[in-house]
């Protein structure tokens, strides 16, 4: 695997690959490469001829600066994590790469991305098109991966691909969690042990919720319900806790269609989120 840095060294790779047919598959990343993202690395593998890996740690999609300086840069880690995947290329580019003098362009998407993580971190969705958009066409790449973990994150830009007539197609994979049921995150890494311990308590509440709500419960009470067994297990502040349709994102009262549950929360400093499919009572 070769570690590329610039635009230009990623062009000629890309553009040699094209004039022998290849296809070429993208997993943009944030680094502190864990088993959730080595999955859409496996997949990708499997249905491309070629496969680059983005690094790129994007201060436009943090609205706090604390969270941007904490977050976990691991790179000779991480490619080491890859080298038994076979991808051809892990991508590092800098601020200056993705962002030089001048830059002024947004892409923006509406609908999807307001409530949720974009009610909650204001920009965020924002950041993310354009760096996503860049990606897409600094890689060229036919099929791009993204986790359900983030599906919020995976309907933007669903959305932003169709919309914008990109050729890249996006695939979505299944979240992987840890043995108790934790969504692996690189955010985890900041938990002590205590928290640590506490947070599988995110994955059970929102099982228990989606069932109740598939049995025919309105999401309201579920909630609440939900909410205090949160708290009781140690859980801070809740950013948010909704069921929304799938895949429009839009806010339900009742699992009448297909939906999911939407949790943002706090502990120990740290803000994990995750989400789960309901299946609608009607069906079943
Ligand atoms: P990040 O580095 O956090 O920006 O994540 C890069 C990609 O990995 C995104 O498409 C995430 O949705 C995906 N991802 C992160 N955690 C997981 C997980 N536990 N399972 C599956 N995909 C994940």
């Amino acid at each position: 695997m070769k570690i590329i840095r610039t635009k230009a060294d990623l062009r000629a790779l890309t553009e040699s690959w094209r004039r022998a047919g290849e296809t070429i598959g993208v997993v943009p990343t944030m680094g502190a490469l864990h088993a959730g993202h080595l999955s859409l690395v496996e997949r990708a593998c499997a249905e491309n001829d070629r496969v680059i890996v983005t690094l790129f740690v994007n201060p436009k999609q943090f609205n706090n600066p604390e969270d941007l300086a904490k977050y976990p840069r691991t790179e000779d880690s991480d490619a080491e994590k890859l080298t038994p995947y076979g991808a051809d290329i892990l991508y590092v580019p800098d601020g200056t790469q993705m962002y030089p003098e001048g830059f002024a362009t947004t892409v923006s998407v509406t609908g999807v991305s307001e409530g949720l993580c974009g009610g909650a971190r204001p920009g965020h969705f924002d950041g993310v098109a354009t760096v996503v958009t860049k990606l897409f066409l600094q890689t060229d790449a036919d099929r791009a991966y993204f986790g359900e973990k983030d599906y919020q994150q995976l309907q933007v830009v669903t959305r932003l691909a169709l919309d914008l007539d990109l050729k890249t197609r996006i695939v979505g994979c299944p979240t992987v969690r840890e043995d108790d049921g934790l969504a692996m995150s690189s955010r985890n890494l900041r938990l002590d042990d205590s928290a640590r311990a506490t947070a599988p308590v995110i994955g059970r509440v929102l099982d228990r919720a989606a069932a109740s709500m598939s049995a025919g419960q309105p999401a309201e009470e579920t909630l609440a319900r939900a909410r205090e067994d949160l708290a009781r297990a140690g859980m801070g502040e809740v950013d948010y806790f909704e069921l929304r349709g799938d895949p429009d994102l839009k806010l339900m009262t009742h699992a009448d269609r297909p939906a999911r549950l939407f949790l943002a929360a706090w502990l120990d400093g740290v803000r994990l989120i995750d989400n789960v499919a309901v299946a609608p009572y009607a069906s079943q």
